[in-house]
């Protein structure tokens, strides 16, 4: 992919582009953002625009010279994309990158090393890496990702060229999704990040996330979740799932009962509130769950965060609803 393909991520572009064109261009990078919004689709670009043959204008890639292809296949002697083996980037991932930017470039001008989800570095790791950030070798160019930049330690991230990208928009998004049936919901669920519909079958999350409220009846259960970044999905579903709620709630409410089509239920889920459920109630949790999201990367003890959250599911979810729930 090439900066002009990469949709609605124009003020990181303008950045990047700005770095080749004046080629001031940092040995290190933070790109800052949700995941699937076109971070490490925007590092790519920028290493085959780096490394390619045929520059245009002298900061896009050409996409179809033989180092642009490498690249884009994953092929490319100089340019390396890391992601975390097991949730953890390791010392011996440090070894590896030390002895990648070791040699200078093969074929191309630069080396690049991408790595996803910085974050996930130990503190050994990190320690290690921050050696190759203060002193970089020649013509090597270093892209971290991170979603969160408070999850990096400060003097790595205080040595880096810092890069913010934004969710997409709902027009932008509408183009990624085909006319069908689901196509609104879709829009709404995937909220700005358009890489969740091809690395996820949502549809087939949602049936996911409805079983795992069911298991809310049986308080001692383990923790539903995988890793840190399916805690995420699913308390995006939850959010959604209030969101949905509220709507039920404020379509109860006189002055408002005429309200308009967008605020239809997203979920197709039929879980009841307790009657006595408030507006403020919900949208207090709604408020602490998107806290919680921010921090889940901090080390948060998943199986305390599950108990948690099913004691304040069941304080809002009528217990006949969680049996009756048919999946
Ligand atoms: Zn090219």
């Amino acid at each position: 992919m090439s900066f002009r393909r990469i949709e609605s991520q124009d003020k990181a572009i303008k950045l990047l582009k700005g770095t080749l064109i004046t080629k001031k261009i940092p040995n290190a990078f933070i790109f800052i953002g949700d995941p699937y919004i076109g971070k490490t689709s925007t590092a790519i670009a920028y290493a085959k625009s780096l490394n390619c043959l045929n520059p245009e204008n002298d900061y896009d890639s050409c996409g179809i010279c033989l180092s642009c292809i490498k690249i884009e296949s994953g092929l490319h002697p100089d340019v390396k994309v890391l992601a975390p083996e097991k949730d953890i980037i390791t010392v011996n991932n440090i070894r590896e990158i030390e002895e990648f930017v070791s040699f200078q470039p093969l074929e191309g001008k630069y080396k690049v090393v991408i790595m996803k989800q910085a974050n996930k570095m130990n503190q050994a790791a990190a320690n290690a890496f921050l050696k190759t950030v203060e002193e970089p070798p020649l013509n090597t160019i270093i892209i971290l990702i991170c979603e969160n930049i408070h999850t990096l330690p400060e003097p790595l991230v205080s040595r880096c060229f810092k890069v913010y990208f934004k969710p997409l928009s709902i027009d932008t998004i509408k183009k990624f999704i085909p006319d069908n049936p689901d196509k609104e919901n879709l829009i709404r669920i995937v909220m700005g990040r358009p890489g969740l519909l091809i690395s996820k079958d949502i549809l087939k999350d949602i049936q996911w996330f409805a079983a795992t409220l069911k298991n809310v009846e049986e308080k001692n259960k383990k923790s539903v979740w995988k890793d840190n970044e399916e805690i995420k999905w699913w308390i995006d579903f939850l959010c959604i799932f209030l969101r949905d709620s509220l709507v039920k709630i404020l379509k109860n409410v006189e002055p408002l009962k005429q309200i308009d089509s967008d605020c239809c239920p997203i979920l197709p889920l039929d879980f009841k509130l307790k009657k006595n459920i408030t507006a403020e109630e919900i949208l207090e949790l709604y408020e602490e769950l998107q806290s919680i999201r921010k921090n889940i990367d901090l080390n948060l003890n998943k199986s305390i965060l599950w108990n948690y959250l099913v004691s304040r599911i069941h304080s809002l979810i009528a217990s006949s609803s969680l049996n009756k729930q048919k999946l």
